[in-house]
């Protein structure tokens, strides 16, 4: 049956109710030329600007446009703009090395990228760099009023100046691709995932519900994650839709940025990587800092220390631990607790929030194990996570050979290994490539590092598998102490510590010390690099 007008699952109506219900709720921006504040009713205005811009630039449904930008207002405009006229937003990560870069431009054959001022020069490079005709076609506007030193660009208030303030927006399809993002890439290329309409839409509607993250409109979200990675986890999506008031930390926010737009904008809701987290404990231990309106910090990306979650209890914070991949838009569980487990002590609790969580409405899991069997619910047994639902990618953009790798009748083969509790709580205990296998059984490297992270003395620690003649792998902790650390005394202290709580062949054989723990674009720690830089040591 044909659908009538209007009726599709797409982001627009999103942007409709916030406008109307809330004309004059605040977008406030922490923008490269200062402080931006303006209403749900302007932005509607110079979005439909954007828009009118957009297609006087030639821009038609179904053309890419990239953007290079950190989390701020105008790169909140395009988020609307682009996807509403029926063309398709691609979020670039501007980490990633140049080779990389081009080879994500030229694979989605972006028209136009808007760039932020401040990485300009970083474009600038890759354009520099090109040896092919990645950026042949590639038109380039800088956010903001001024010119780029960099790179010839129209300048963003200049492209929309003088337009329209109305767009007749058209019934763009919900199989239209709305959105894309392109995967780290651990070996090899990065991967594209294309984000339909409908995609973002059930995401954003998942997320809403009581067991996402849900957003009102009595809510301040303020997305650190970087809008680059995977839409900021969907967070201008569903603030819109939800009326909340929005706060954008801006280019490479600081913990102390952070903590004075928590303080001064009245921020309830945010969400990082562990990392972000940590700065901002850090910076909060040498300052006095009010978090009194933060309700819900939500921790995603990487496994969030339970350490870290006591301390936020402390502060009358509650920690969502959250998972998610690029190519499930990107939520997949969130650890709330279950009814019956809100009368816990506070132990048993810390135990299922410190777990990935319980899959929000709408998507669905199995998780098979090296049998090709599917496991017990009983905490204990492991393998690796198939989901499968409405806003989860059923391929890679031009890359057949992973499709056959990492898909299956409709599933998506996450690549984490994990374990489910009785009550259905996931908890990841590696990625596939990071999980330890010394003498025919598994060891968590993950579960290791955080072990070792919660001693007091330790700033970061990355443990890894490393060859070995007779238990095939061992592992090997790499640590960074904080300044001023005793060395010869933190290694003992580690060690006992590990042994009180693992069985002694996890522990690693070996503990190193080092200056930083590398890490890939995505701000995790990169473990092939460690390998690779230490491969040629013998360490045990
Ligand atoms: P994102 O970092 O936005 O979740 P990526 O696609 O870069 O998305 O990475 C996805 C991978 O990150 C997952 O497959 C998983 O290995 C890891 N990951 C995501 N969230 C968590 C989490 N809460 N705990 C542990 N690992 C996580």
């Amino acid at each position: 049956m044909d659908m009538p007008a209007g009726t599709d699952q797409t982001l627009r109506p999103f942007l409709w109710r916030a406008a109307n219900l809330y004309s004059d709720t605040e977008i406030v921006s922490r923008n490269h030329d200062g402080m931006q504040r303006y209403t749900y009713g302007e932005y509607e205005d110079r979005t439909s600007q954007l828009a009118n811009a957009l297609d006087e630039h030639g821009i038609e449904e179904g053309d890419r446009v990239g953007t290079f930008c950190w989390n701020h207002s105008r790169h909140f405009e395009t988020y609307f703009a682009v996807p509403s006229i029926g063309a398709q937003l691609h979020t670039i990560n501007p980490l990633l090395p140049d080779a990389h870069i081009q080879y994500i431009v030229d694979n989605a054959d972006d028209q136009l990228i808007f760039v932020d001022q401040s990485l300009a020069p970083k474009l600038a490079s890759a354009v520099a760099d090109a040896d092919g005709d990645e950026f042949a076609d590639v038109d380039f506007v800088v956010m903001g009023s001024e010119e780029s030193d960099h790179l010839e660009a129209t300048p963003y208030e200049s492209f929309i100046d003088g337009q329209d303030t109305d767009y007749d927006w058209p019934d763009v399809d919900e199989e239209q691709p709305a959105g894309m993002c392109y995967t780290s890439g651990t070996t090899g290329n990065p991967k594209g995932v294309e984000y339909t309409q409908q995609m973002l839409w059930s995401h954003t509607m998942a997320t809403l519900t009581p067991q996402g993250i849900p957003m009102a409109d009595d809510d301040v979200v303020m997305p650190v994650v970087p809008m680059f990675h995977v839409n900021a986890w969907g967070m201008p999506f569903s603030a819109t839709a939800g009326g909340s008031k929005h706060v954008y930390p801006g280019p490479s926010p600081e913990p102390e940025d952070i903590a004075s737009l928590i303080e001064n904008e009245g921020v309830t809701i945010s969400a990082g990587v562990p990392t972000v987290w940590l700065g901002l404990m850090e910076y909060c231990s040498e300052h006095d800092v009010d978090l009194s309106t933060l309700e819900t910090v939500i921790v995603g990306g990487s496994a969030a220390p339970k350490s870290m979650i006591e301390w936020f209890d402390d502060q009358g914070v509650e920690v969502l631990h959250a998972w998610g991949m690029t190519e499930m838009s990107p939520i997949g569980s969130v650890s709330h607790l279950k009814s019956d487990l809100q009368d816990a002590d506070y132990d048993t609790q810390l135990e299922k929030r410190g777990k990935q969580g319980l899959m929000v409405p709408g998507l669905e899991f199995k998780v098979i194990d090296e049998n090709d069997e599917e496991i017990a619910w009983d905490g204990e047994e492991f393998g690796e996570l198939w989901v499968r639902g409405p806003w989860v990618t059923k391929e890679y953009f031009k890359r057949p050979e992973a499709n056959e790798e990492d898909f299956e009748d409709g599933w998506l083969k996450t690549g984490d290994v994990v374990t489910v509790d009785e009550d259905g709580y996931i908890q990841i205990v590696d990625r596939e490539k990071d999980v330890i296998k010394s003498g025919g059984e598994w060891i968590s490297s993950v579960e290791l590092e955080n072990a070792i992270m919660a001693h007091d003395d330790v700033a970061e620690a990355a443990v890894v598998g490393v060859p070995h003649e007779r238990w095939q792998e061992r592992p090997v902790a790499f640590v960074v102490p904080d300044d001023g650390v005793d060395r010869e005394t933190l290694v003992p202290e580690i060690n006992e510590m590990l042994a009180d709580e693992y069985p002694k062949w996890w522990l690693p054989d070996e503990v190193e010390f080092i200056e930083e723990v590398p890490k890939t674009a995505t701000g995790k720690f990169s473990k092939k690099d460690i390998r690779e830089e230490y491969a040629d040591q013998s360490l045990v």
